[in-house]
């Protein structure tokens, strides 16, 4: 007989495979990113999806089958979106969960990652109605956050290629090679620093904040447009260079609950 292995996690995402059956992404403290096979064949799948809703943490059971991790049990723990989720709650949670199964490698293990994820949930999951503008940069900052947790956190405070601290106005970034460089080092070295380019002393202030500063803290800043739209250049040109896998839409554009409602 088969050994049953249990963990806890949260579902990330879920398909439908073959005729009945379904598979679902789970991010779990322990074992990095599962994929779980739920069977539909005897009706075990009405029993167990009742409890696996997206951005659901719960306790999984599963054994190894021949090619799949299969899904033997579930008991949901927490439900992280519930009735009273607005839109732009839900569209916060949606793109986030998506994100991280598009960063996360299978069977990484990483806690420190999780806890992120959960952290971010919970708050996520209790901001209430945003702005637009506020809930792409909610997202941003959940970004920055979580491509930190998976080794690309770009370098916001020292130059690239000196490592001394930028002064402000005087510096560039380059989101190839993840972060600012000084304007000593740009100029010097021109060949190799060719593409960096000017951003605004506002830029980069609010990407450090997105950084660094906790979740709760990012209702704070003032987003101007003309601000959130020089973030969202800065950070979809270090996303496009460095997340495995590029997402369909833009950070900026997943939160527009306007568009979505229309
Ligand atoms: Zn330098």
């Amino acid at each position: 007989m088969a050994t049953l292995h249990s963990t806890l996690g949260i579902v990330l995402s879920r398909r439908d495979f073959r005729e009945a059956d379904r598979i679902y992404s789970v991010l779990t403290p322990t074992r990095g990113k599962l994929e779980l096979l739920a069977r539909g064949g005897h009706k075990p799948l009405a029993k167990l999806t009742p409890h696996l809703e997206l951005a659901a943490e719960a306790d999984l059971l599963f054994v190894h089958g021949r090619t799949f991790l299969t899904l033997a049990g579930v008991e949901r723990r927490r439900q992280f979106m519930g009735t009273r989720t607005t839109l732009g709650e839900l569209l916060l949670i949606q793109n986030s969960l998506s994100l991280v199964d598009l960063a996360v490698r299978p069977e990484e293990r990483d806690p420190l990652l999780y806890a992120l994820v959960v952290n971010w949930l919970a708050f996520a999951g209790s901001t209430g109605a945003l702005s637009d503008e506020r809930g792409a940069f909610l997202l941003g900052s959940f970004l920055l956050k979580l491509m930190s947790a998976c080794g690309y956190r770009p370098e916001l405070c020292v130059c690239l290629a000196c490592r001394s601290p930028v002064a402000p106005g005087g510096y560039r970034w380059h989101a190839l090679k993840g972060g600012v460089v000084c304007e000593a080092c740009a100029v010097a070295q021109e060949d190799q620093w060719f593409h960096a380019r000017r951003i605004e002393d506002a830029t980069l202030k609010l990407l450090r904040f997105a950084l660094v500063e906790p979740f709760g803290s990012q209702l704070r800043p003032t987003l101007c447009e003309q601000d959130s739209e020089r973030f969202h250049e800065a950070l979809e040109s270090y996303l496009i260079t460095h997340f495995p896998v590029i997402p369909s839409v833009s950070i900026r554009g997943a939160c527009v609950t306007t568009l979505v409602a229309a």
